[in-house]
């Protein structure tokens, strides 16, 4: 009964109000701690931050972790410091937040789009190989929605051919790979603190890396070019302020304290969510790896084919499950070799070489995932009970009877 849905006035199928970030008084007082301590700055990015730049390190794994102020800039800087030149490209994939692509530009380097693998969203490492050139000189994966990319052959054919990797970690705080937490496999490993992804300041991001030449020059870009051990007026590279504040530490730390507990959470909720789909027809989650993966579904994505739900838009069907109570989203409306700033050559004062051309990208996987297929579940609502997960599959189901009845 097309009445009996939400998006008619009919009953919502989940109440639960899901809210994110999860807090409690201890952040409030560890905040209000330093306020009160009158240190808000922090120029030499010792005491609070270099704390928990400790822990993230320790819990990734990884030897060194440098913050800063989003994880945008943490992915530029870890490209600069792995040494691209003006005119080298960087392969990344086309279904990703701008910032994994834009940086590329703003590193005065060449984006390289190779699509993804409809599976699993990721970067199709089987087409890495075919775009590399003499030019190429890294790889930017992306753990889409925090699933882990194929990372043994993406290494292998970064060793082949003498690439960086830069993983984009950005939605997979806490995921491992055969396990090794995702960001500690690469050269370096980037993540965001934006308030909608699973660790979060409100602002902030992160580089994690094992190679000590890296760390120092990630560093000291952070901090206006100044070097360990030099002086407050030396400056020996390009860098500018990019450092966060103790009071974005201090609630990261706190944070963290929770991540590996949600990070198991939303993993099984995931298992759960993709077992109670599989027998939907028209709905397809994105295969689970080979099993030996944490995912920390930072998005749970599943595949819809209107055709099973009464020819009804996929926009449409989020809009009618939004109603439902389930925390969905549409997901990108289209790949990023689309937008404007590519199409148009929008490049500023960056030196791209005339020869970058976006009229022709085609990855029809990526196009195929924007334009038809994919819906997105948002972390938040999976870290809900398992009573939670089990409405948002009858929610599924109610608006499909509904629309074929
Ligand atoms: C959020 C995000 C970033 C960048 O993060 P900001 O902190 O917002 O700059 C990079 N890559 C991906 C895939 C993201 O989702």
């Amino acid at each position: 009964m097309l009445s009996n849905l939400a998006i008619n006035g009919g009953p919502k199928e989940v109440t639960t109000p899901f809210s994110w970030p999860i807090f409690d008084a201890q952040e409030i007082k560890a905040v209000a701690e330093v306020v009160a301590s009158g240190q808000w700055g922090n120029p030499d990015c010792t005491g609070l931050v270099a704390k928990f730049e400790e822990e993230f390190a320790a819990y990734c794994g990884s030897k060194y972790a440098v913050s800063c102020v989003n994880g945008s800039v943490s992915l530029r800087l870890a490209l600069i410091a792995c040494g691209v030149k003006p005119g080298d490209e960087v392969i990344v994939p086309p279904y990703t937040f701008i910032a994994t692509a834009s940086v590329v530009i703003e590193c005065n380097c060449v984006p390289i789009f190779v699509d993804i693998d409809p599976e699993t969203y990721n970067l199709d490492y089987r087409l890495i190989e075919a775009a590399i050139t003499p030019r190429t000189k890294a790889i930017i994966p992306v753990h889409f929605g925090g699933q882990a990319c194929q990372m043994d052959e993406i290494m292998t054919l970064a060793g082949k051919y003498n690439l960086k990797v830069i993983e984009d970690a950005a939605h997979a705080h806490g995921a491992s790979y055969k396990g090794s937490k995702l960001g500690s496999i690469g050269h370096a490993g980037s993540f965001s603190f934006q308030s909608s992804k699973n660790l979060t300041s409100g602002e902030g991001g992160m580089v994690v890396t094992n190679d000590e030449n890296l760390y120092a020059t990630i560093r000291s870009l952070r901090n206006v070019g100044r070097i360990d051990g030099g002086q407050w007026y030396e400056h020996y590279n390009p860098g500018c302020n990019y450092r966060i504040t103790p009071m974005q530490a201090t609630l990261l730390s706190l944070q963290l304290r929770s991540l590996e507990a949600q990070t198991l959470k939303r993993n099984e909720n995931g298992l759960l969510l993709s077992q109670l789909l599989a027998d939907v027809d028209g709905i397809s989650p994105l295969t689970r790896g080979h099993g030996e993966n944490l995912h920390s579904y930072h998005i749970f994505i599943f595949k819809y084919d209107p055709e099973f739900f009464g020819g009804t838009p996929k926009n449409r069907f989020v809009e009618m499950l939004g109603a439902e109570g389930v925390p969905c989203f549409k997901g990108y409306p289209e790949p990023l070799y689309k937008q404007p700033l590519f199409q148009n050559k929008n490049f500023m004062c960056y030196a791209i070489p005339e020869t970058a051309d976006y009229s022709q990208t085609y990855c029809p996987e990526a196009e195929k995932a924007c334009y038809q297929d994919a819906v997105w579940i948002l972390q938040h609502g999976m870290l809900g009970e398992a009573e939670d997960i089990g409405a948002f599959a009858r929610a599924i189901v109610k608006i499909q009877k509904a629309l074929t009845a």
